[in-house]
């Protein structure tokens, strides 16, 4: 059998592994942040109705540009912002994939602060940008200081910022992303798939954009939309980052039944946005209710939790880290499906619907104690 080590593929991807959420095929799935409720029959019509409109047109190629898409999102963000500061794509994954084609690649470094969202060093490492991984403080915060001091050693050409953080849960301190402008020679990407989610009076850094031309803030409709399978994210920007962009994507990225589907998901936004308030609840009540039996939880402005197993100290002093991989397979084994993300000791839950929850809840309530 042939495999990967075989092929003359290039030496930097020789060793890699995939991305690779299990897709498991379990009662209760909250290992992906997926939005948990269907699309709502009426949004369903619409997107069935707006697809039908293209059909026949299918011989040609969709709108490159994708000016109307972008004109709505715009809309959608509000802050004053217009289709030439805003850029579409399969996914935020491939926005950022873009973003790394045009300011990354051979010899240059992307820098992140993890723990952090996984796809960002896999993207870098697909676009053959080197990977600095920076930290956070061990209680996952991320002090505007202790930013500075990495970017500064290192001069990424590209940082990531993560706000609200997968996986950790919580956003960033506004001072954080000024003073990271601040100091990064090159540009900053903060990305906000879980915006819709934060707690209230948390700024998304759209707010930061004017008189920022190195800023992007990246989007997407995976979450709070519940549009994964629809596949659309974007970024906001100045003018010329998206001008910039237009030099690497693939012509015609976006098919017409995406850029179709989009912009009818976009004008039903009241009704799929309906559900962002009972996750929040949801995510709320994971959180006080694992507190209120003694296990350690970050705070989240987002659809999921982290939350720590508990485990037995291994000699006076250190902490007691828990054992995830045991866990992960406890829950598992009780057909609830999170998320092992790698972390030492913490696992990762997505806040579903009410019934989702109990039975994470009730889970936990064995394997936690
Ligand atoms: C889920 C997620 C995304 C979404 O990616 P899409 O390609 O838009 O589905 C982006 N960033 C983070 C941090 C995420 O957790």
């Amino acid at each position: 059998m042939t495999t990967i080590d075989d092929l003359p593929i290039r030496d930097d991807l020789r060793g890699q592994t995939p991305y690779g959420a299990p897709q498991l095929d379990v009662a209760v799935r909250l290992n992906t942040n997926e939005n948990s409720y269907p699309v709502p029959e009426a949004a369903v019509e619409a997107i069935a109705k707006a697809l039908q409109a293209e059909l026949a047109d299918l011989n040609r190629y969709p709108d490159r540009d994708a000016v109307a898409l972008r004109t709505d999102l715009a809309a959608y963000l509000g802050h004053g912002l217009t289709a030439a500061q805003v850029w579409a794509a399969n996914g935020s994954n491939e926005v950022q994939q873009q973003i790394l084609q045009a300011f990354g690649g051979p010899g240059r470094t992307a820098l992140g602060f993890g723990p952090s969202y996984s796809m960002h060093p896999l993207l870098a490492a697909g676009t053959g940008t080197r990977w600095i991984g920076a930290l956070r403080d061990p209680d996952f915060g991320l002090t505007p200081a202790a930013a500075v001091e990495q970017i500064e050693r290192h001069r990424p050409d590209l940082v990531f910022l993560c706000s609200p953080n997968n996986p950790t849960g919580t956003a960033l301190d506004p001072e954080v992303i000024d003073a990271v402008l601040a100091a990064a020679p090159g540009m900053v990407l903060v990305d906000e798939a879980y915006a819709e989610f934060a707690r209230p009076g948390t700024p998304s850094a759209l707010t930061l954009l004017p008189g920022h031309p190195r800023l992007i803030v990246s989007r997407t409709m995976s979450k709070a939309f519940g549009f994964a399978g629809g596949r659309l994210g974007y970024f906001a920007a100045d003018p010329a980052v998206v001008d910039a962009v237009q030099l690497v994507r693939l012509p015609y990225h976006l098919s017409s039944l995406t850029q179709a589907a989009a912009r009818a998901a976009l004008a039903e936004r009241d009704a799929l946005l309906a559900t962002v308030d009972a996750i929040k609840a949801q995510r709320d009540r994971i959180v006080s209710t694992l507190r209120s039996r003694g296990v350690r939880v970050a705070d989240s402005d987002a659809n999921f939790v982290l939350f720590a197993v508990p485990g037995t100290a291994s000699s006076a002093g250190e902490p007691a880290v828990g054992d995830q991989r045991a866990a992960w397979q406890a829950f598992l084994d009780r057909g609830v499906l999170i998320r092992d993300v790698g972390l030492p000791g913490w696992l990762r839950v997505t806040a579903g619907d009410p019934a989702e929850t109990t039975a994470f809840l009730t889970a936990a309530e064995e394997i936690l104690s």
